[in-house]
């Protein structure tokens, strides 16, 4: 019988791909019994690897004159033009928002570490003193802590505080030489805060000059109680 010259194509390509691992597992061409024989012999300076070497080292020598194609892209040694500048609404570093009377915002309501997907906010929560009407309103964190790590940056924990008490700042070159640095408690976070609030001249609660807090959702002080903080907006230009 004639078949087809389809039929006849794909058979052979059948062939070919059941013969080929056999063909590489022995070292033999296709079915051929010649092994192969055309491996050249390197030559005696080949073999004592010397001439790549003294190339490799030109090309480096040749390389560290040349202008450097690299940024620091932390800033420190680049011109103002290379440093990244992270933009208006940046997820870096958390901190943790203290009032005007420098007392922590948080009242371990739990929400956010609720909200974390990646589950790696801790807190513990303890009660506050008894106020001058006799009544004990709020809770405070006895520990609170991130393990930046696990975390994804993902902001939910910023946009479930009800008090806007946590927030994240656009520092983000973490270098960490152990694990455990990587889990930041409550005094490195407050210490975020300090900075941050400090790199935008605004004071420890984020006041500025006019007596407005730029980096809080509008109407919203650092005195703020109740209701669900709004969805947050950049409010700074430069990527603050
Ligand atoms: S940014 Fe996301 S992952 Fe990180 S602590 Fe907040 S909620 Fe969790
Ligand atoms: S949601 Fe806000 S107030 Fe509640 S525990 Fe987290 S940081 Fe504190």
């Amino acid at each position: 019988m004639i078949r087809p010259a389809k039929e006849i194509a794909v058979s052979a390509a059948h062939e070919h791909a059941h013969n080929e691992p056999r063909a590489l597992m022995t070292g033999h061409d296709h079915g051929h019994d010649e092994p192969r024989t055309s491996e050249r012999k390197l030559t005696f300076w080949e073999r004592t690897y010397l001439p790549v070497i003294f190339k490799g080292l030109v090309n480096t020598f040749k390389m560290m004159f040349r202008p450097s194609a690299t940024i620091d892209y932390v800033g420190r040694d680049s011109k103002p033009e290379q440093r990244h500048i992270p933009a208006v609404g940046y997820r870096g570093e958390h901190y943790l928002k203290v009032d005007d009377g420098g007392n922590i915002k948080c009242v371990a309501c739990f929400m956010c570490s609720t909200a974390c997907p990646a589950e790696c906010i801790t807190i513990v929560g303890e009660p506050t003193p008894v106020d001058e009407f006799g009544a004990q309103r709020f809770k405070k964190p006895q520990v609170f802590e991130i393990d930046m790590l696990k975390c994804i940056y993902c902001g939910m924990c910023v946009e479930a505080c009800p008090k806007d008490a946590i927030a994240m700042s656009t520092t983000y070159n973490q270098v960490h030489t152990k694990r455990s640095d990587a889990i930041y408690d409550m005094q490195r976070l407050l210490k975020n805060n300090d900075e941050f609030m400090a790199s935008l001249n605004l004071s420890r609660s984020g006041k500025d000059a006019t007596g407005k807090y730029p980096l809080s959702p509008d109407g919203c002080g650092p005195d703020v109680t109740h209701g669900l903080q709004p969805f947050r907006v950049g409010t700074r230009e430069g990527g603050a």
